[in-house]
């Protein structure tokens, strides 16, 4: 039985962000995921809530019957604590955690969400098999393997991840919703079953799942890379070895991308100049996510378009009734192929 508390955060995110800004303490950023059967999502939903929220610690969580993803921001001081409480549940005993590459401002508030699925990727059960997955290779595998001229490495993240960090000559779906990926990856690898297929992700989890399916789709020497980019820029780092990835790696909180080389793959969405810095608009009615260079983000006033800052620009109070209409789309005005991440912010 739980005790009698709020199990959700009740206080606005203006509120909260300044109260993270106060804190006197540092935080740790970190993930870890795990596919297992989880009986009762909601109850451990309940139970992580109710003890994270006492250690102060703050993220996004999915959780489902087939296993756990969590990104979340732990006081230092809690570390400790956070990790014995994880090998107190069965289910999340000993699972890796991953740092990031660089800490800060990532998250304000704890949001933990049950889920039908972990990845959104929509592709019904018997498409495939978690028991069957591709090979982890660790950093300096992985390096081996792009070396093999029959490799094919194809980035598993949506376009805007890609946009701003890959590795050198992978294959970049361009798909802007994870529901796309897995169909468009198996039409751009159609022929090469035989082939070496390496797939890497952020931190691992969508490549397990794709992995599985395109193993059941007939592709006979998957591979992954094992923790995704972060635990590579990790492993390239203390290993010392060259890092075949070039330029950010796209996070799903405040930060918006860990750097990993100096290269800047991306441009400004606005003048076209090198940068390869995410924001999202300005604009209470769009807030689409695009890059921006610091020039651009000036005089625009971090919206994304003329359009945004004109309707930015106005009363409040004005752009509440403008609002209300359906009708009117004020996004989406400049750049009508970008999609607007979930990034909860
Ligand atoms: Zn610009
Ligand atoms: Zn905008």
């Amino acid at each position: 039985m739980i005790k009698k508390k709020h199990l959700f955060n009740k206080i606005n995110k203006q509120e909260l962000r300044l109260a993270l800004s106060e804190e006197s303490f540092e935080r740790i950023t970190a993930s870890f995921y795990h596919y297992i059967s989880i009986d009762s999502p909601t109850d451990l939903r309940n139970d992580l809530y109710d003890k994270w929220d006492d250690m102060k610690v703050f993220g996004r969580v999915y959780i489902a019957s087939e296993g756990i993803n969590a990104q979340v921001s732990v006081p230092e001081h809690n570390w400790k604590r956070f990790h014995d409480h994880l090998d107190t549940i069965d289910v999340l005993r000993k699972v890796p955690i991953k740092r990031a590459l660089q800490d800060g401002s990532s998250f304000y508030k704890l949001k933990i969400k049950v889920r039908n699925e972990l990845v959104a990727y929509g592709v019904p059960e018997e498409l495939y098999d978690m028991e069957k997955v591709g090979k982890h290779l660790s950093a300096k595998e992985y390096n081996r393997a792009i070396d093999d001229p029959d490799s094919i490495i194809v980035d598993m993240r949506n376009y805007y991840e890609s946009e701003i960090g890959h590795f050198e000559n992978a294959v970049i779906p361009e798909v802007e919703i994870s529901k796309e990926l897995l169909p468009e990856v198996k039409r751009l690898l159609k022929g090469k079953e035989n082939d070496k297929i390496l797939l890497y992700c952020t931190g691992g989890i969508r490549c397990e799942k794709a992995s599985s399916y395109l193993m059941h789709n007939g592709f006979n020497d998957v591979n992954q890379l094992q923790g995704g980019i972060i635990q590579y820029a990790h492993d390239i780092k203390e290993q010392g070895i060259d890092s075949k990835f070039k330029g950010k790696n796209f996070v799903f909180d405040d930060r918006l991308g860990e750097r990993v080389t100096d290269d800047i793959l991306a441009s400004c969405h606005v003048c076209g100049s090198s940068c390869d810095d995410h924001t999202d608009c300005n604009n209470d009615a769009c807030h689409i996510l695009f890059i921006q260079c610091k020039e651009c983000s000036e005089s625009l006033k971090g919206c994304c378009s003329k359009e945004c800052l004109d309707f930015f620009s106005l009363p409040i109070e004005e752009q509440k009734e403008l609002r209300k209409d359906p009708n009117r789309v004020i996004s989406r005005t400049f750049f009508d192929s970008r999609v607007k991440p979930r990034l909860n912010r």
